[in-house]
Parts: structure tokens; sequence; C-alpha cells
């Protein structure tokens, strides 16, 4: 039930596009063969890295041990008597088209989080976000394979210990889970989020649908984002910092300019401000580099190593510290895992 496979190219498995090699890899189809995979694993002492669609990792030029494609598939849904429907996603479908279907079945909820690359069992990892709008906002459970009591289970949404672009599984509990399923709990009602630029200006619409609000959201995002296929990336390369009011009051006095949020009693700093006022927007070091229109994106131009990377990840890191004394925490997970 395991067709493993060896030395295996992933350059076009992580959207940053790094040449990478798979030393075991298998593609996993059906859930039953997920605890042959982590008794094959424990008994060989393989590492085991999951991968969905490869747009939030950077991969070494080497991946000892086994990569497994998550590539479960299947969708259904169950109205409840309030009117709002659970809808369950297998892992490996594909983000954005799930959420276009979604609205295809008048299902709402998730429609900023529009275009996000990658597949619905990786959404959960880092609860991913834009425009107002978290995952774990229509979340209801997620069903997993629980490596450590070696048995299939479900996480409510409080037990996912969702934070922002954070969960039990990116921080707390890294390689214990394997998600196998998501289910959302969504509306039929209709109710916009339009708080973000570029979407507040759909406020005024007399018949405002969330196709429009997708449509935008695929627009501007389009407009500002680089397409992995064009040019390789992983999204934000960045969290965004949050830190004390003070030390915001303190900074402000000194940038007046500076861009932030409140953010349940703190302050969310705009990590792409504040690398672009350092100067990196548009530069490019190698083969890698800074994308012009959005500092928080950083590309490879084709050819780019780790190691360019890792490099100018640390000097965008060192100039915003020394400018601003705050520590950009970078957002995708790297593997191998870097070397401090
Ligand atoms: P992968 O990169 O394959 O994996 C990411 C992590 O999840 C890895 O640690 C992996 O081991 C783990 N993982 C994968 N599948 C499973 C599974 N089934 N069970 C357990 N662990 C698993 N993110 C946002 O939050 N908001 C955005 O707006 C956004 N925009 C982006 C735009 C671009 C152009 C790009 C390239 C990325 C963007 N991202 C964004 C980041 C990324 O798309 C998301 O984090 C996405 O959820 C990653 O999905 P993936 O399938 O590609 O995961
Ligand atoms: P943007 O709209 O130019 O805003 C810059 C930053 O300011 C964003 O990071 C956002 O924080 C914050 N922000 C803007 N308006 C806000 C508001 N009304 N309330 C609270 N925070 C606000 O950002 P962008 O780069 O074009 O991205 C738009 C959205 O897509 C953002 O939500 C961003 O997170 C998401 N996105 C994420 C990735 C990724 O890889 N993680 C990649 C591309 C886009 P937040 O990031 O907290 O929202």
């Amino acid at each position: 039930m395991l067709s493993i496979q060896r030395n295996v190219p992933l350059d076009d498995l992580n959207t940053l596009g790094f040449s990478a090699n798979a030393e075991y890899f298998v593609q996993i189809t059906d859930i039953a063969q997920l605890p042959l995979l982590c008794e094959y694993c424990q008994e060989q002492k393989l590492e085991l890295l999951l991968l969905g669609g490869g747009s939030n990792l950077v991969l070494g030029d080497r991946i000892g041990g086994m990569v497994a494609l998550i590539d479960l598939k299947g969708w259904s849904s169950e109205s409840l008597k309030d009117g709002r429907v659970l809808l369950r996603i297998a892992a490996g479908e594909n983000w954005h088209t799930a959420v276009d279907r979604m609205l295809d079945e008048g299902l709402f909820g998730l429609e900023n989080l529009a275009l996000i690359p990658g597949t619905v069992g990786a959404a959960p990892v880092q609860n991913i976000g834009a425009y107002g709008v978290e995952l774990k906002d229509h979340l209801h459970e997620v069903e997993v394979y629980d490596r450590a009591q070696k048995c299939f289970t479900r996480l409510s949404r409080s037990a996912c210990h969702f934070a922002y672009r954070d969960s039990v599984f990116k921080s707390l509990e890294p390689d214990r889970y394997i998600i196998t399923a998501v289910t959302f709990i969504l509306q039929r009602d209709f109710n916009p989020v339009l708080g973000y630029s570029g979407l507040s200006e759909l406020a005024g619409r007399p018949y405002l649908t969330a196709r429009d609000v997708f449509e935008q959201v695929c627009s501007i995002r389009r407009s500002k984002l680089p397409d992995p296929k064009l040019l390789g990336n992983a999204g934000s390369f960045f969290k965004n910092p949050v830190i004390p009011p003070e030390q915001l009051l303190q900074l402000k006095q000194r940038f007046p300019d500076l861009v932030s949020y409140p953010d349940q009693g703190r302050c969310k700093l705009a990590a792409g401000w504040m690398i672009d006022r350092c100067g990196w927007k548009g530069r490019r070091e190698g083969q890698v580099g800074v994308y012009e229109h959005q500092a928080l994106v950083l590309f490879n131009a084709g050819g780019g190593t780790r190691t360019e990377l890792e490099r100018l990840m640390a000097n965008i890191q060192l100039s915003v510290q020394q400018t601003f004394g705050v520590w950009l925490e970078p957002e995708p997970r790297f593997y191998p895992a870097i070397k401090n």
C-alpha cells in the first residue's frame, strides 16, 4: 500500500523553486496508508516531512528521510438546524479551488482567503489569514492522525491553539499530527468583512455578493504578489511583529509614519513597511531578492539557493533590528531546520 520512491526531485513541489532532493518519497492518497507510513519511518529511523503545495517552506538541497505528499481528496457537507453548514474537506484538496466551490454552493465566510496557494490540510498549520479573516474564524474541527498516540482523532478549534499565523501544528507540537481533513462551519448569509483597503471601497455597493469580494481579493493579489509559477516565492517571508503600546509610542517619535494596527491590546507593525524603509525593496543579491512591489516577499529568480536566501534573510533581520529594535521572525518553515 505504500509505494516508496528514492531520490525524488522536489523542484516542482516547492513554490520558491529551490532545487531539492528527497531521500525517500511517498504519495498519500488513502488515510489507511498513514499508520503504515509512520511505522515504517519509526522502524527505519526516518524523519518525516509532510508536503502539501510547498508554498510555505524553504527546502535545503537534500531532504534526508521521508517526504510524504498529502494527496487525500474528498468533500461532504451537513446542514445544521440553525441554517449553518458543516463542510468537511480532505487535506489534499487545493485551497483556492475549495473557496471557489464554497461560493458556488452558497457557503460564505472564507471569501477573503481567495487565491492563497496550497492545500486545505496545510491551512490550519499557520492559521492562514488575509484581509481581516483568519481560518480559525470559520473552523469547526481538524481530523488528524496522531503520531504520538498512533491513532486517528479530531481536534476542536480550541485544541488547535490558533494564534496569529500559528497553531499547535506549527509551534507547540510541530511533528505530532498529520492533518487528514478539515471541517468548516459556514453561513448561508453573507456578512462581508471589508476593513482592509482595496475592499473598503466595495462597502458602498448596493448588491454586494461574496463572489464580488472573492474577485476583488483575487484582483488585488494578482496586482501585488508575484505568481510563483513565474517568480519563485513563499508569500510573506516575515511575520508582522506585535509589540507593546509603549514600544510603539517610542518608535512613533522617531518614525511618525510607521505603519501599525491595534492587535488585542498590543500593536502589530507592518514588517513590509520597515523592510522598505531600510532600503531593501527591489534589491537583489545573486539569484534571490526582495520583490519590487511588496518588500515582505523574498524571491528566487531561478537557480538561487537556500544559502543565498538565508543570507538575505539574516541581512534584512539585522538591518530592521538595528533601525527599529524589532526582530523579524520568518513565516515559512525551513527543512532541514536552520542551524544556529
Ligand atoms: P506546505 O508549504 O506544503 O507546508 C507548510 C507546512 O505545513 C509545512 O510545515 C508542512 O509540513 C505542513 N503540512 C502540510 N500539509 C500538512 C498536513 N496535511 N498535516 C500536517 N502538516 C502539514 N499564507 C497566509 O496565511 N495568507 C496569505 O495570504 C498567503 N498568501 C500567499 C501568497 C503566495 C504567493 C504564497 C507563495 C504563499 C502565501 N501564503 C499565505 C503562504 C501559504 O500559501 C500558506 O501557508 C498555505 O497554507 C501553505 O499550504 P501548502 O499546502 O503549500 O503547505
Ligand atoms: P497590505 O494590505 O499592504 O497591508 C500591510 C500589512 O498591514 C498587512 O500585513 C496587514 O496585516 C496589515 N493591515 C493592513 N490593513 C489592515 C487592517 N485594516 N487591519 C489590520 N491590519 C491591517 O498587505 P498585503 O501584503 O497587500 O496583503 C494583504 C493581505 O493578504 C494581508 O492580510 C496579508 O496578511 C495577506 N497576505 C499574506 C501572505 C502570506 O504569505 N502570509 C502573502 C500575501 C498576502 P496582516 O498580514 O496581519 O493581515
